[in-house]
């Protein structure tokens, strides 16, 4: 079972607009704004407005309605930000992390969307050393 959900996590400020955010998109199941410490060109994350923990919890969780609205909007964005190959992109990297071991940092899902250069290898942040 996933750890309870925090309400006072910095996503659930954003959305109860409690704490600014550069907005980019928003429908009645997901918000997506840009990230405050970019990793690409593009970065921006985007969440669902119900309360889940991580991926995880989400997909364990939340309703076919909640998931399929998720996931269209994710692809919304993808191609609003004007980097789906569908829309004359160079493509994207969409990605969550999930828990400890993925240093998934804010317990309120989101799925990080990067672009606006060639990505590199998939786990591109250096590891720590092997411990
Ligand atoms: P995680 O490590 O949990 O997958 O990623 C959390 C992300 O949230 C990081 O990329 C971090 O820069 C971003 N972030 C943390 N606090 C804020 C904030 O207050 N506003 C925005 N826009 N992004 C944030």
């Amino acid at each position: 079972m996933a750890k309870p959900y925090d309400h006072d996590n910095i996503f659930a400020k954003i959305l109860r607009d409690e704490i600014p955010c550069k907005r980019v998109y928003e429908d009645p199941f997901a918000l997506a704004f840009h990230d405050i410490n970019p990793q690409a060109p593009v970065h921006v994350l985007v969440i669902p407005k119900a309360p889940y923990v991580s991926l995880d919890d989400f997909l364990a969780e939340a309703t076919d309605p909640q998931i399929t609205g998720f996931f269209r909007a994710v692809g919304k964005v993808s191609r609003a930000l004007g980097l789906a190959e569908s829309e004359g992109g160079q493509g994207f990297r969409a990605l969550a992390n999930a828990g400890g071991d993925a240093h998934q940092d804010v317990p309120h899902l989101h799925v990080h969307l990067f672009g606006g250069k060639p990505l590199g290898p998939m786990l591109a942040k250096q590891p720590e050393s092997p411990k």
